[in-house]
């Protein structure tokens, strides 16, 4: 954080600074690892009054502090906690704000097993979900009722990119004394400031782009300064911690992260224009595309794009989407993003609230560090695999 009358500094900037004290550490550019469960105390008082900084493994070490001080910087954040996996950090935010006969609004483009977590398992606890039109905007107040306790939204969303408008939908939350959760996985705060939009509570798969490299799970959550203790205490309570090794992928990871980011939303770009462009595709579902219905909110909100995307196709059959996806050599074919190689999966989005209407097959694509033009001709070779076949 930058004192009273310094220059801020730019968030571009605090990617590779926060969370480091190199001199703590004999001069180490990076922070070491601790692995630690006992943590011994010097003397019988300091033991009873819980005087140190660190007294169990599972709360603090100075190798989660390292990432969790970091991550709490970027985001303009109270306090921010690490869970091992991005689903396990949406579901504790849901904890840390929802109790038994509380009512919560998620929107309909949610993160798949985010949803099963509402309708499995908070279900169980005596929690209802509604869900909503991703593009209700500030008219989610007529679905709020007496016991709603959060808005949970995600922007763009998973697999069909609606932009949220989250600034209107917090105000008319934060009306009601209504807590807003935002999944900021896609953008993360480098490129949408969660926090500085509305939400309380700001939720990242840290396994997508902190990490960066397709190697470790984690997730953070971090809240405002009225969250920031419920936040702490429920994390606490549910015995979450995440390992060492992992956070220090993590941390590692975000140090390159803004220059990767630039990357991911060239290349994307690139690939965007390059598909809107061909027969076979009926659009191309990315904010950053003017021809995207959510280009003007996107502009007005975030200060970028990532590199995850959809691709509505024409209509075709299964076995000409295998013949052009099995055969590609420069995509691979896998669950999660964020990593430095390039990804497509067929999308199947499940929604409640709205149908969302598509002509032809889904895709989601993550484009990564490889060339495009690599990557161009690839998909070319994967259009007349498709077109052969059907
Ligand atoms: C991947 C993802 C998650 C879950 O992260 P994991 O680390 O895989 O558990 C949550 N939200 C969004 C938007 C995601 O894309």
């Amino acid at each position: 954080m930058s004192k009273p009358g310094e220059r801020p500094k730019s968030p571009e900037t605090t990617v590779v600074t926060a969370g480091r004290k190199p001199f703590d550490h004999h001069g180490l550019v990076n922070p070491p690892v601790y692995h630690a469960s006992t943590i011994l105390h010097p003397t019988m008082e300091a033991l009873e009054k819980r005087t140190p900084t660190y007294t169990y493994g599972r709360r603090k070490t100075p190798t989660i502090e390292a990432l969790e001080n970091a991550i709490c910087e970027l985001e303009g954040g109270a306090e921010t906690v690490l869970c091992p996996s991005g689903l396990q950090a949406c579901t504790l935010a849901l904890l840390t704000v929802a109790s038994a006969g509380d009512h919560v609004l998620v929107t309909d483009s949610i993160y798949g097993p985010t949803r099963t977590f509402c309708d499995k398992t908070l279900a169980r606890f005596g929690v209802t979900t509604t869900y909503f039109d991703p593009l209700i905007g500030g008219g989610i107040e007529a679905l709020f009722r007496p016991n709603t306790k959060a808005v949970f939204v995600e922007s763009p969303g998973s697999l069909t990119f609606e932009v949220q408008d989250i600034p209107a939908i917090a105000a008319a939350a934060h009306a009601a004394n209504i807590d807003v959760i935002a999944d900021n996985t896609w953008a993360t705060p480098l490129l949408f400031d969660a926090l500085g939009k509305g939400a309380d509570l700001s939720v990242i798969a840290a396994t997508k782009y902190i990490v960066g490299h397709s190697d470790a799970m984690l997730g953070t959550v971090t809240a405002n300064a009225r969250l920031a203790k419920r936040l702490r205490d429920t994390h606490g309570n549910l015995g979450l911690t995440a390992g060492p090794d992992d956070i220090y992928l993590g941390q590692r990871g975000l140090r390159t992260m803004a220059v990767r980011l630039r990357q991911h939303q060239a290349t994307a770009t690139r690939l965007g224009e390059w598909l809107q462009a061909r027969p076979e595709v009926e659009r191309v579902l990315y904010p950053a595309l003017p021809s995207d219905p959510g280009h003007a909110m996107w502009r007005r909100d975030f200060k970028g794009a990532s590199g995850l995307f959809g691709v509505e196709l024409k209509p075709c059959s299964t076995a000409a989407l295998a013949a052009m996806l099995d055969g590609l050599a420069l995509f691979g074919m896998g669950w999660s993003w964020g990593g430095y190689e390039s990804l497509i999966v067929p999308a199947h989005p499940h929604r409640t609230a709205k149908k969302f209407e598509t002509k032809g097959p889904l895709i989601r694509i993550h484009a990564g560090h490889e060339n495009a033009d690599d990557l161009i001709a690839d998909l070319d070779a994967g259009f007349e695999r498709l077109n052969k076949a059907s």
